[in-house]
């Protein structure tokens, strides 16, 4: 697992690299992750760098053998913990029992989330946890010598889940054994027992910028470049979601954005209705419209950049191009901006489970207002 794996994060990189240069690399940190943006992979290739034999000076080498023993998750000095779920009533599990799930989820999922981590092991409804168990494995993993003389390193992924059992890790994360090292990777830091968290220092990750996203889709996962770039300005800096969208990627958006702006444009009332019916009803799920929220609101804001940006630097498909050039004329550069406010807070209320029909009535109406209102430009 090298850095030179993860899509953009060099930022987040450099931060950590920084440390070891500069002999102050803390002994436990929280690497803030937003979702899908590779917050396991980074604290992965991290640990990869420090324990690789012949380090480069931005990467490991990939080769030796502590990089294979690292690549196969095997390497004896660096310990795991996540969220698990018990396989028997009353007992208590670990993660030392999940370790072959384990190793096939960061394989298949490096920019996975806890759901795709939950049905990989058949959680189904079963609560996910961190246990008391497992603290005490931590503690006395990381109290053992280090089999190859290096660092000790835990990867805990998810310590949002660890509940007040997580007071047993107080004492190792204020007094850490000699070359040890905790990395916490957390997409909800805010959730984490405060009395840990305080103690850690943080390093912050980026959303992955919409074109990073769909250069990944083209070249790993051999998306047509077309949808690629559609998706990638939906997803919201999110890879995992990309990969989601790409598997059920059969909603043109871009079709259902031209016939919604035609109908209102027209006044062609019957079909509004219909429309809203559509795009609200259930069958889309709260997801997909939160997608076609999305992808429109970054096509708003491409037509914002579009006022002093030239074509080929917005790195837009030839249709999408087409659509922000006609919004480019119908919309004036103050109601591109105040368009873009509506539709944040239309995504907002989606998310928190808002009326779908509402929403999508709503800013009907409030396109309808646009659109017949004379320009004033700004
Ligand atoms: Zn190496």
């Amino acid at each position: 697992m090298l850095f030179s794996s993860l899509i953009n994060q060099q930022k987040a990189r450099d931060a950590l690299l920084q440390m070891v240069k500069q002999q102050r690399l803390a002994h436990a940190l929280l690497l803030r992750e937003p979702e899908g943006s590779g917050g396991l992979l980074l604290a992965l290739a991290f640990a990869t760098y420090l324990m690789c034999e012949q380090p480069g000076d931005n990467d490991a080498c990939g080769q030796c053998p502590s990089c294979q023993k690292m690549a196969q998750l095997i390497h004896p000095d660096v310990h795991f913990a996540f969220p698990v779920v018990s396989r028997k009533p009353g007992s208590e599990p670990t993660s030392d029992d999940y370790m072959q799930e384990w190793r096939e989820f960061v394989r298949e999922f490096p920019y996975g989330d806890l759901q795709d981590w939950l049905q990989l092991i058949h959680a189904e409804n079963r609560q996910a946890n961190v246990t008391a168990a497992e603290c005490r494995e931590i503690v006395r993993k990381l109290s053992l010598k280090s089999f190859e003389g290096r660092y000790k390193i835990l990867i805990f992924w998810l310590p949002e889940y660890l509940g007040q059992q997580g007071n047993r890790l107080l004492k190792l994360v204020e007094e850490p054994p000699d070359d040890t090292l905790m990395l916490f990777v957390s997409q909800q830091p805010q959730r984490i027992l405060s009395t840990i968290a305080s103690r850690l220092q943080t390093v912050q990750l980026n959303p992955l910028p919409a074109e990073e996203i769909t250069q990944a889709l083209i070249t790993r996962a051999q998306a047509d470049p077309q949808m690629a770039t559609r998706i990638g300005l939906a997803a919201n800096g999110n890879y995992r979601m990309a990969l989601r969208l790409l598997h059920d990627a059969h909603a043109d958006w871009l079709e259902m954005l031209r016939s919604w702006l035609n109908s209102i444009a027209k006044q062609q009332i019957p079909a509004l209705v219909q429309w809203i019916d559509e795009m609200g009803s259930t069958k889309n799920g709260r997801e997909q419209q939160k997608f076609f929220l999305q992808y429109f609101l970054n096509l708003v804001e491409k037509t914002i950049q579009a006022h002093y940006l030239l074509p080929e630097q917005l790195h837009l498909p030839e249709a999408e191009q087409d659509f922000v050039n006609r919004l480019k004329s119908q919309f004036s550069f103050s109601q591109l901006c105040t368009l873009s406010e509506r539709l944040n807070a239309a995504i907002y209320h989606i998310e928190r489970n808002a009326y779908a029909k509402l929403v999508f009535h709503a800013l009907t109406l409030y396109m309808q207002e646009l659109l017949v209102r004379p320009q004033v430009n700004a």
